[in-house]
């Protein structure tokens, strides 16, 4: 394909000659498969344990979603008001690049509610590896834990935008343990918070 812009579903994809692939009007980015990802988190998850690498994901997930929410709504003219169309948006975008598809069931009085992501690229990833010969294969129904704290963090960072207050969520059923999709539900409480530090 020759350099160019391809601006379906809003990612606004800028195909350069020189190798510096952006998106979203000059956001620089790669590609990278799912089972190389996979294959990264596995050392991380071996050498420093489930629970730091679970919350360091979540941390700087959380920190991005926070920050592209905002981001998105002033790009695309959306204002905080409209919740079905950031919605759609956030769901869109991310749906174009592969992270997964998101369904908001969010009770905007209650300021609760749930994510469900569809073919999560972190559970995805885990359950297929390439074979020797580079070709990928699925070789697993399942994992051992849920692979998605990256997600609940950045989820956790839009639906705080969305809801309007600094909302935590928890990966409570995931594609890598046999479920059909991934489901995110918001805490009554905060983690990961110190007391000199609510943001
Ligand atoms: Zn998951």
């Amino acid at each position: 394909m020759p350099p160019g812009i391809l601006d379906q579903q809003t990612l606004k994809l800028e195909i350069s000659a020189d190798g510096d692939l952006k998106v979203l009007g000059g956001v620089r980015a790669f590609l990278m498969s799912t089972s190389s990802f996979a294959d990264l988190m596995d050392d991380f998850y071996l050498v420093l344990g489930e629970r730091f690498v679970n919350a360091r994901m979540y941390m700087g997930g959380r920190r991005a979603g926070l920050r592209t929410a905002p981001a998105l709504a002033s790009m695309f003219g959306i204002a905080p008001s409209d919740k079905a169309q950031l919605e759609k948006i956030f769901s869109d975008l991310d749906c174009s690049i592969g992270w997964g598809r998101y369904e908001f069931h969010l009770d905007y009085a209650a300021g609760k509610g749930i994510v469900l992501v569809h073919h999560s690229f972190l559970a995805e990833g885990a359950l297929s590896k390439f074979t020797a010969n580079g070709k990928i294969s699925a070789i697993q129904a399942r994992d051992s834990f849920p692979r998605c704290a990256l997600l609940a963090g950045y989820l956790a960072g839009l639906c705080s935008f969305l809801l309007e207050r600094d909302v935590d969520m928890q990966e409570t059923e995931c594609r890598a343990l046999g479920h059909s999709a991934c489901k995110f539900e918001i805490l009554d409480h905060r983690i990961h918070v110190s007391s000199a530090n609510q943001s």
